[in-house]
């Protein structure tokens, strides 16, 4: 087997969550590159079937799962579609999120509870509800969608739930994986710095000072340039890794 072997996903299955757009759309795309059949989500109807077309202009199978994540049941209706339309599920990306920015002190209680319910409850729950399937079968990977702001504290805008969410996401990484490493289910984590979607305006000229010149590189990413990494944990070829957390952020969280 060649190296790069370790890297194909032929004969997986994939669900990939906010698929629709940003990053998620793009990790959708680059796990069928790389050989899987994904089941796409969202809540965009129209954009889900984008990313479909652009998943069946590479020969491999696509699904779309709508549905918000959030809400008792949610979750785990779209891992119960998601399985019934691909028979089995190999690898779920949990990538849908919400940011808000905003002073802690104008935080309301409902805008707290959208971030937490977002980025943390509903993953939890696809986690668990994928988590039991994969822990069936004896095999799986999960791909968590962290940030840098779980390790530090964005400037200039302040998003106080965001960053405990993330914090949060990234220890439950650690949690899920320790526990399920002996079943044969690996639990990882990418944690990207600024990278260009509608979450991150990284053009605005007021975030130039601490998003673009903070950072080492003195750049942001471009969805591209994650897609591999996530691709990576998803395959063989970090079968020796669970309750990793991948930092790629051009060096930001150095200084
Ligand atoms: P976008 O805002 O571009 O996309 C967010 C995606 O999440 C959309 O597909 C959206 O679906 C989906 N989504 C949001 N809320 C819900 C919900 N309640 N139920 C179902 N789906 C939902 O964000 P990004 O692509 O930038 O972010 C993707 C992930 O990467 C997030 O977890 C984010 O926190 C993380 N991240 C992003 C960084 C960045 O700089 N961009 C940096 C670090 C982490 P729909 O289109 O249907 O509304």
């Amino acid at each position: 087997m060649s190296v790069l072997d370790k890297f194909n996903l032929t004969g997986r299955t994939a669900l990939v969550t906010g698929a629709t757009r940003g990053l998620g759309a793009e990790f959708a795309v680059a796990l069928a590159e790389a050989g899987a059949d994904v089941v796409v989500h969202g809540r965009d109807a129209e954009a889900a079937e984008e990313t479909k077309r652009k998943i069946e202009a590479l020969g491999r199978a696509a699904h779309v799962v709508l549905g918000d994540l959030t809400g008792p049941g949610a979750a785990d209706a779209v891992v119960d579609e998601a399985i019934a339309a691909v028979g089995h599920l190999d690898i779920l990306v949990n990538n849908a999120g919400a940011c808000i920015h905003k002073e802690a002190l104008d935080v309301t209680d409902d805008e707290w509870d959208h971030v937490i319910d977002t980025n943390l409850t509903a993953l939890w729950r696809m986690s668990r509800a994928a988590g039991r399937h994969m822990v069936e079968r004896g095999s799986g990977s999960i791909v968590n969608i962290g940030s840098i702001s779980a390790l530090i504290v964005n400037r200039p805008q302040m998003q106080p739930a965001y960053n405990a969410s993330k914090a949060a996401v990234h220890h439950l990484t650690k949690s899920l994986a320790a526990e399920w490493a002996p079943k044969g289910v690996r639990v990882n984590a990418v944690a990207p710095g600024y990278i260009k979607t509608d979450m991150s305006p990284v053009d605005e000229p007021r975030f130039q000072r601490y998003w673009i010149e903070d950072a080492p590189q003195q750049r942001y990413a471009t969805p591209d340039e994650v897609a591999p990494t996530v691709v990576f944990l998803a395959s063989d070829a970090a079968s020796f890794m669970s309750g990793t957390i991948v930092v790629m952020d051009g060096g930001y969280t150095l200084y």
